[in-house]
C-alpha cells in the first residue's frame, strides 16, 4: 500500500469512529482468519445483574445475600457491583467485614462478623475442598440460559448458589454476521463458566469457545488460535485483555475500556460498539486490497 493509501484509509476510519494508532493494523487487519472476542463488555455489557439466590438446607436467604454481599462491597469485579445492588435494594444493611483477600478469576473471602465467608466460581471452592454436587441440577439451567453461577461457602460450609446475568449488547449479533459475511471465524475468550459460555455462543452463533481463562490464559489462546488459523485479531476491553491484544496480530480495544487495553492495542474502536470491527477489516479489505 501507498502512504497515501494508508492516509486515505486512516482518514476514513476516523470518520466510522476506527482510530488505528498504528498504520500497520490497517494492512494487517484484511488478512484476519479469526477475531476473537473478550466476552465481559465486549459482547455484553458488561454489567451483571443478580438474577437468582438459591441456599442450601439450613441458610436463610436474607442472611446469605447481606454476607456475601458485605465480601463483594470490597470487590471491584462487574459481579460484586450486581451483588452489592441487589443487596440494597432489598434493603439489606451490611455487616463489619475483616481480612479482605481477592484471588483472580477464583473469587473473594472474607471474615464477616468473625465468620468466614467465601464467594467465587466453583473451581474456588473445590480449592476450599467443597463439592458444589448438591447444586448442580441448577447450576445446569442456569448455564443452559447463559446466566454465569457463582457459590458462596459460610463458615466452610457450601451455602449457596447465585447466578448473574450480564445483557448482550444490541448490536452485537449483527457485527458477528457482518464478520462471517467477511469470512471470518468468530472465536469467545472468557474467564467466565464453560457453560455459560457455550449457551451465549450458541444464541449467537459464535465459531469457538475458550471458557474458563485466568487472566494469562487468553494469551494462550491467542498464540494457540494463531498456530491453528493463521491471522487472529483480538478485541477487549480490560486490563485483563492487554497481554492478549498485544500478542494477536491485531489488537482492537474497545473504546469504553480501560486506559490499560486502549495502549495496549493497535485499534481502538471508539463507538464501543463490535461493528467497529467488520467495519475496520472492510475499510483494510477496502483500501489495501485494491490500491497497490
Ligand atoms: P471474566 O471477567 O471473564 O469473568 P475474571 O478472571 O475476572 O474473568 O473472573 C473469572 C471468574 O472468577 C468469574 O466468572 C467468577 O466466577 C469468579 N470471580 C472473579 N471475581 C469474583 C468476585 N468478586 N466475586 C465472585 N466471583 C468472582
Ligand atoms: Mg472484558
Amino acid at each position: 500500500a501507498t502512504p497515501t493509501s494508508i492516509m486515505v484509509g486512516t482518514g476514513r476510519g476516523a470518520e466510522l469512529g476506527v482510530l488505528f494508532r498504528k498504520g500497520e493494523a490497517l494492512q494487517l487487519l484484511k488478512d484476519a482468519k479469526v477475531v476473537a472476542v473478550d466476552k465481559t463488555g465486549t459482547l455484553t455489557e458488561g454489567r451483571p445483574a443478580l438474577t437468582d439466590l438459591e441456599v442450601g438446607t439450613g441458610f436463610e436467604r436474607a442472611q446469605v445475600l447481606a454476607s456475601i454481599a458485605a465480601v463483594e462491597s470490597r470487590s471491584e469485579h462487574p459481579i460484586a457491583r450486581a451483588i452489592v445492588e441487589a443487596a440494597e435494594q432489598e434493603g439489606i444493611a451490611l455487616p463489619a467485614l475483616t481480612g479482605f483477600e481477592s484471588t483472580t478469576g477464583m473469587g473473594v473471602r472474607a471474615l464477616v462478623d468473625g465468620v468466614r465467608v467465601e464467594v467465587g466460581a466453583d473451581r474456588y471452592m473445590r480449592s476450599l475442598g467443597l463439592d458444589v454436587g448438591s447444586f448442580e441440577p441448577t447450576a445446569a439451567r442456569l448455564g443452559k440460559e447463559g446466566k454465569s453461577p457463582l457459590y458462596a461457602a459460610i463458615d466452610g460450609r457450601l451455602a449457596a448458589i447465585v447466578a448473574v446475568a450480564d445483557p448482550i449488547k444490541a448490536d452485537t449479533p449483527t457485527a458477528i454476521a457482518a464478520l462471517h459475511r467477511l469470512g471470518l471465524k468468530v472465536a469467545m475468550i472468557t474467564g467466565d463458566n464453560e457453560r455459560t459460555a457455550r449457551a451465549i455462543a450458541a444464541r449467537l452463533g459464535i465459531d469457538e469457545v475458550v471458557a474458563e481463562v485466568l487472566p494469562e490464559g487468553k494469551v494462550d489462546a491467542v498464540k494457540r488460535l494463531k498456530a491453528e488459523h493463521g491471522s487472529v485479531a483480538f478485541v477487549g476491553d480490560g486490563i485483563n485483555d492487554a497481554p492478549a491484544l498485544a500478542e494477536a496480530d491485531v489488537g482492537l480495544a474497545i473504546g469504553t475500556g480501560t486506559d490499560v487495553a486502549v495502549e495496549a492495542a493497535d485499534v481502538v474502536l471508539m463507538s464501543g460498539s463490535l461493528q467497529g470491527v467488520p467495519n475496520a477489516i472492510a475499510l483494510s479489505k477496502a483500501t489495501i486490497g485494491n490500491i497497490r
